[in-house]
């Protein structure tokens, strides 16, 4: 079954566009932490970011900075959230890669609910030789 994103680029539901081009579209996402909050979605259907070649990304991350660039000039952000939720645990609801890149302001308490926590004695030392590079 089509995802929504690949029903938006077909043209068979609406969007408000912001810009296309062979590789990815940006749209406004249609319920927004802030107004002006935008996706990059790739045109070919990628689940997640471990799918999609590197280029594509690469490419989408350009334009992603394009959208920043925009907001901070045309919305006066002061900053953005660049985010991508990764698989469903992560809270990802279209499974088709996008960027979300979020207009912010100080103090505006839009933070993206992340919930921190602290490590405890030595776990930080076991957490940096599994996910030692
Ligand atoms: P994620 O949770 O990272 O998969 O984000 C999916 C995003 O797509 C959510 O922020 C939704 O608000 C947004 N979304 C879902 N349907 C539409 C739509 N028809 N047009 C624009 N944005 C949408």
């Amino acid at each position: 079954m089509a995802t929504v994103f690949e029903m938006i680029i077909n043209g068979d539901i609406p969007s408000t566009r912001l810009y296309e081009d062979d590789e990815c579209i940006v749209i406004l996402d249609i319920n927004p932490v802030q107004k002006g909050h935008a996706l990059v979605i790739s045109r070919k259907c990628y689940p997640t970011f471990t799918d999609v070649p590197m280029e594509t990304l690469s490419h989408m991350m350009e334009i992603a900075r394009k959208v920043d660039m925009k907001q901070r000039e045309a919305l006066h952000a002061e900053g953005t959230n660049i985010m991508i939720n990764n698989s469903p645990a992560s809270g990802q609801e279209v499974p088709h890669l996008h960027i979300h890149v979020i207009p912010r302001y100080a103090g505006d308490g839009k933070t993206p609910a992340m919930s921190k926590g602290t490590y405890g004695e030595g776990e930080a030392a076991e957490y940096g030789k599994l996910l030692h590079l």
